[in-house]
């Protein structure tokens, strides 16, 4: 596979003129997995939805850039198509367009035309797939997330990680709302596509249990819009055991969130 690079460098990002992250540097190479961590309201999501493109997040300095590349002068489309992927903490229903389809245009759209991947292909692979995510096979002919629960919509998430293949991965939360046994399938999906592609990700967690089934190299912890703290899995299980207050004493601040 390729190697991949994503370096963010100094971002700063508003939502309605509000700042919400107040410069972020990070770069995340094929084979690296990072995990950033944070109490609630800190900015995580917002550092995901801005990489992706998000219409409401503006960047107002800063750069993204993949193998060098301006990542924030790509359409979305064609952020994913580069080979970024977000598996987002909130998925969105699409009525209309069966998971099964969804799939299959995405993956060709990463394609050259006329190396379109064969319907017989298609279908193994993500047999597979589901098997391996424990995913009944008529999700896949239901409309994407339609109705999903909020685990099967997490699970339909990683189907698409393990599908798409792509260079980089983002995943914001997909811990939430999982229980253990859940976890655990999903956890394992990520960890195949991190050993056969050498995948690099960014790992977006409230908690440190993810990290208990998914191994980063190296931990963020973000606060007020800004990675305050890094270090490596000894910093999550510092977090596991004795919360984020410590931080915060160390750090001299009294609310964590982007509103201080
Ligand atoms: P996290 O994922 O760390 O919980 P978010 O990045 O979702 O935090 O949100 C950080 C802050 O940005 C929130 O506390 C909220 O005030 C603000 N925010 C996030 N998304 C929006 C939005 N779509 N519109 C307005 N404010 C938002
Ligand atoms: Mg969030």
């Amino acid at each position: 596979m390729a190697d991949y690079t994503l370096e963010i460098k100094d971002l700063h990002v508003s939502i309605e003129d509000k700042e919400i992250l107040k410069g972020v540097t990070l770069t995340i190479n094929s084979g690296e997995f990072h995990a950033v961590m944070g109490p609630n309201g800190t900015g995580k999501s917002t550092l995901a939805a801005a990489i992706m493109g998000h219409p409401k997040y503006e960047i107002t300095s800063g750069s993204v850039t993949l193998n060098g590349e301006d990542l924030l002068e790509m359409e979305v489309d064609e952020r994913a198509r580069a080979g970024v992927f977000l598996g987002m903490q909130y998925p969105s229903e699409i009525s209309g367009v069966t998971t099964s389809d969804f799939l299959r245009s995405s993956i060709n759209a990463r394609r050259e035309e006329g190396n379109e991947i064969s319907l017989m292909k298609f279908i193994k692979e993500m047999d597979g797939a589901l098997d391996d995510l424990e995913i009944d096979k008529n999700m896949a002919q239901r409309y994407l997330n339609e109705g999903f629960s909020g685990g099967e919509k997490k699970r339909n998430e990683i189907l698409q990680l393990m599908m798409l293949q792509p260079g980089i991965a983002i995943l914001d939360e997909i811990d939430s709302g999982l229980d253990i046994d859940a976890l655990k399938v999903v956890a394992d999906g990520v960890n195949k596509v991190r050993e056969e592609t050498g995948l690099g990700c960014l790992i977006i967690t409230h908690y440190q249990r993810l990290l208990n089934y998914i191994k980063p190299d190296h931990v963020h912890i973000i606060m007020q819009g800004k990675i305050v703290k890094s270090g490596g899995a000894e910093l999550a299980q510092r977090l596991e055991a004795e919360g984020y207050e410590w931080i915060k004493e160390e750090l001299g601040i009294e609310d964590e969130t982007v509103n201080a």
